[in-house]
């Protein structure tokens, strides 16, 4: 279903800028944007991706990944198509380097209520809507949309993004979302112009923006051998990153080639070192699915104490985590608070603190 885009500016002669994202398409009728989601029909620029899904699962938060939102609860995970970044190892190319066809599933307001209401009945613990797997953002009408009915629903809502948006569709979207994890590949805008067919200034401001709200953020930075692989440049992005605040997580995945990219995987002791260097500026630095011990815990941001520990994605308290009224915790050996936006999901059995 194609639905009339939002943020397009008829320019005459049936020509429309886009003006979502910083790459401001100027597109004449017949012509799709870098995304391939948006066209100009007949002078009209459409959002062609509305509902059609290239992914739905349901998974646990801590694998989009969220570590501080509501830990051990489940997220209703939608994909649709395209992209507007073009990183040469994405590992969803087969659905994000693409636009969508007439032929896909199609899960529109009325399909995901139901599905939310069925979903509620066999999972109690479902607790949010992540749109996922691709840019989300590309297909901002149904973001909106979507994020309405979950919320009326009593789903919190969750982005996984590029963050490559311009500034009013930002802004306006914030207010709909409870939480955000942003991809930060980089400092450097040559990286991302020459590799990932995007500009890292603009995604570094709506990270700022973001986390001025008062969004719950995570950030996402992924190591890739070769290209991104200084450990001096993960430190540079922890320390900006804790200019703006020194609790925001940041997860640092492991690199598998994929798309365009061959080679081997990022070696764990590399990402060992970055979430080091790192951790001199953050509390909360992971390496999802990593073998590393304890990787994957959340450790008191005061003195080191272990307050979550995290198996794959089974997380469990340590009997030094404690709640404080008002739903929030803070670390039982020195009562320093911990960053954690909702509750963990029970019951979990507590496993020894040290
Ligand atoms: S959202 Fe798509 S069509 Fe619009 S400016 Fe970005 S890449 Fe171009």
């Amino acid at each position: 279903m194609a639905v009339p885009a939002l943020y397009q500016e008829p320019l005459g002669e049936g020509v429309v800028r886009c003006h979502l994202c910083p790459h401001q398409c100027l597109l004449r009728p017949g012509d799709e944007g870098l995304c391939r989601v948006r066209r100009n029909v007949d002078g009209v620029l459409l959002a062609e991706g509305y509902g059609r899904m290239a992914a739905v699962s349901v998974e646990p938060v801590e694998k989009k990944p969220f570590y501080h939102f509501h830990p051990g609860t489940w997220t209703l995970s939608l994909g649709t198509f395209g992209c507007n970044m073009s990183c040469n190892y994405c590992q969803n190319w087969t659905i994000s380097q693409r636009g969508s066809g007439e032929g896909e599933p199609f899960l529109g307001r009325q399909e995901v209520e139901a599905q939310i209401q069925e979903l509620k009945a066999r999972q109690p613990l479902l607790r949010s809507i992540v749109f996922t797997f691709t840019e989300p953002t590309v297909s901002i009408e149904y973001v909106r949309d979507v994020a309405a009915v979950a919320r009326e629903k009593g789903l919190f809502v969750l982005l996984k993004t590029n963050g490559f948006l311009s500034r009013q569709p930002w802004e306006e979207l914030l207010p709909l979302l409870d939480g955000a994890n942003i991809d930060l590949k980089g400092l450097r805008d040559e990286y991302y112009v020459r590799q990932l067919g995007g500009r890292v200034g603009p995604v570094m401001e709506n990270i700022a923006r973001a986390v001025e709200a008062g969004l719950h953020v995570e950030i996402t930075t992924l190591l890739v051998p070769g290209d991104f692989d200084r450990v001096e440049e993960v430190e540079a992005i922890a320390r900006w990153l804790a200019g703006l605040n020194r609790d925001l997580p940041l997860h640092l995945p492991r690199f598998y080639p994929d798309f365009q990219r061959g080679g081997a995987p990022a070696p764990w002791n590399l990402l060992d070192e970055a979430r080091k260097a790192a951790q001199e500026h953050l509390h909360h630095v992971y390496i999802p699915g990593s073998p590393l011990p304890a990787a994957g815990d959340t450790f008191c941001p005061g003195c080191g104490t272990p307050l979550l520990r995290r198996r794959g994605f089974r997380v469990e308290p340590t009997t030094f985590l404690e709640e404080v009224a008002g739903g929030s915790y803070r670390c039982g050996a020195c009562h320093a608070p911990l960053a954690l936006k909702g509750s963990l999901a029970s019951p979990i059995a507590r496993t020894p603190g040290l």
